[in-house]
């Protein structure tokens, strides 16, 4: 990519990446940012995220190809944000074979028999490949913070359980992350931020449209009650968890064409810095390519 395209995406990204979490806070980050595209300007968003989307299909085919990086692209959000839809935008152009998609919901007993990583850690992505995960082990200082009869259920000896252990996890999993950015997994970690009022507002249109009844629970209805204590568990989180090897995007999320664009862009900044290429051929190889020609050529009876 050329330098002043990639200055740009660069500038474009920086309100949104947080790769150092001290200062943070989740207040000035406004929900409804479009970063001066106005709905008007929809329709060059949407230009700008297909263009994205082609970029980022050419790269994987090289990721594949050298078959050296992995590449980790962790969403957490609210529910309704738009997740989902997200991850199937940006997601269009790539080739299946190197895309592996995980959802993580709720434990299983065999997952509450393990340490809170491994079921994450069974789904990590190979060389050569993209993973997602659809939430992720940041549930573990999410949903469990916010509920702490589920830590209850995880079968921690007691003396492991104490007030100590959200420091504790989120020590774990930059430790977890440093680990794995060190041995080639480029880690982006997104929070789609979505604000209240929009999420009603979403939950409303599921209940009003019959295609999208399906998606409503009234479970997500009432975790609403919890929003203040799930915001301050997110501003926790990315506090304690961004780094400049697993940076935390925290994206716009109540215009969903916005949020596409943030995070395909991101995607985008960071395979370009793994300067993907096609592996060259040695000269062994081209000899090998050279018969296999003449053996198509030869004239066949
Ligand atoms: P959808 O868009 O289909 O609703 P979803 O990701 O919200 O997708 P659900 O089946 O609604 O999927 O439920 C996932 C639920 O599992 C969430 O409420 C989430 O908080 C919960 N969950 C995920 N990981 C954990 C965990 N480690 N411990 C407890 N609950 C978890
Ligand atoms: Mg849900």
């Amino acid at each position: 990519m050329d330098k002043a395209r990639k200055k740009r995406i660069q500038e474009f990204l920086e309100p949104y990446r947080i790769s150092q979490g001290k200062e943070f806070r989740l207040k000035d980050h406004d929900p409804a940012d479009t970063r001066g595209f106005t709905s008007e300007d929809k329709g060059e968003a949407k230009e700008l995220l297909t263009r994205g989307v082609e970029w980022l299909a050419e790269a994987q085919g090289k990721l594949y190809a050298q078959d050296r990086w992995s590449v980790l692209l962790v969403f957490q959000a609210m529910d309704a944000a738009g997740k989902d839809g997200t991850i199937k935008h940006v997601m269009s152009g790539i080739n299946p074979q190197g895309v592996q998609v995980s959802s993580f919901k709720a434990p299983s007993s065999e997952d509450l028999d393990h340490d809170f990583m491994w079921r994450c850690m069974k789904a990590l992505p190979e060389r050569g490949r993209i993973g997602i995960f659809n939430r992720s082990y940041y549930e573990e200082v999410l949903v469990v913070k916010v509920h702490e009869a589920l830590l209850a259920k995880q079968q921690l000896p007691p003396e492991l359980a104490g007030k100590k252990i959200w420091e504790q996890r989120y020590e774990d999993i930059v430790a977890i992350e440093r680990y794995l950015a060190r041995n080639g997994t480029v880690i982006l970690k997104f929070f789609l931020n979505l604000s209240r009022d929009e999420q009603k507002k979403r939950f409303l249109e599921r209940l009003d449209n019959p295609d999208k009844n399906w998606k409503f629970s009234t479970a997500d209805a009432k975790e609403r009650g919890h929003w203040k204590a799930y915001m301050a568990a997110y501003e926790a989180m990315i506090r304690n968890t961004a780094r400049k090897h697993a940076p935390w995007y925290v994206v716009p999320a109540d215009n969903k064409w916005f949020a596409r664009l943030v995070v395909a862009l991101a995607v985008v900044d960071a395979m370009d810095d793994l300067d993907l290429r096609y592996p060259k051929v040695g000269p062994e190889k081209k000899k090998e390519l050279e018969a296999a020609r003449q053996l198509l050529t030869a004239n066949e009876k």
